[in-house]
């Protein structure tokens, strides 16, 4: 996994580098956010740890740049007390938000989970960088998202759910599964979480489109395959 840490101080930007180094991700360092945005802007980054107060362009800056066009998994580094940036950086597309000063062990948590998240573990370990489903494609390494060619606009959790559903297409995926999957938490059944998010995901992957591939099976899930138009349900 190859990882941008965008941070101007020194001390920590070198301490995040070698650990993560010795956790073997491939890790790139820029000290300002004019830096980061034009490194995350060349080169393909599984995740991105971004800090706020940078010199020059600050972390939310970079961030909306980097959103334009890119759904790259987005770690910020805030300041512990600062409640209201976290709030703004998971408004303005981050997936995660890490306090400083925080512990090593933290850190990689977090990370891991995003890996993980974002499928590319599993990508990696397949060799399998393009998951297709009928004229849904998913190039995992992007985490772009195609119907027919064309783009479809998903967020970083929208991703992660449909590479999940791809992952076992043509198998029931309960609301308990993906929501340990793709949220990495353990929701009281009486949050409707998921099924927000499989209506968001669907009107994104079917309402354009004459076969639907998202469907729901009463009482036990969701199921990802091509029907004909008269085995709908
Ligand atoms: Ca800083």
């Amino acid at each position: 996994m190859k990882v941008l840490v965008v941070e101007d101080e020194k001390k920590l930007a070198e301490y995040v580098r070698r650990a993560l180094t010795e956790h073997n991700y491939v890790v790139d360092v820029a000290a300002d956010g004019v830096t980061g945005l034009h490194l995350a802007r060349e080169t393909q980054y599984d995740l991105i740890l971004l800090d706020v107060m940078l010199p020059g362009m600050d972390g939310f800056t970079v961030l909306r740049e980097i959103r334009r066009d890119d759904r790259v998994p987005v770690l910020m580094l805030t300041a512990r007390d600062k409640i209201e940036d976290r709030v703004k950086g998971l408004q303005d597309g981050a997936d995660d938000y890490l306090g400083k000063p925080f512990a090593l062990s933290e850190l990689l948590a977090r990370v891991l989970a995003l890996g993980r998240r974002s499928g590319l573990n599993a990508a990696a370990s397949t060799g399998q960088n393009t998951l297709r489903v009928g004229d849904l494609e998913l190039d995992l390494l992007r985490r772009r998202a195609y119907r027919s060619g064309t783009r479809l606009d998903l967020t970083a959790k929208e991703f992660t759910l449909l590479s999940l559903l791809m992952r076992k297409h043509g198998e029931v995926i309960s609301r308990l599964e993906i929501a340990e999957q793709v949220w990495d938490i353990n929701f009281n059944s009486n949050t409707n979480v998921v099924e927000v998010a499989v209506r968001r995901l669907r009107g994104k992957v079917d309402d354009p489109f004459p076969v639907r591939l998202l469907h729901t099976v009463r009482g036990m899930g969701y199921v990802l395959e091509e029907r004909t138009p008269d085995a709908q349900t």
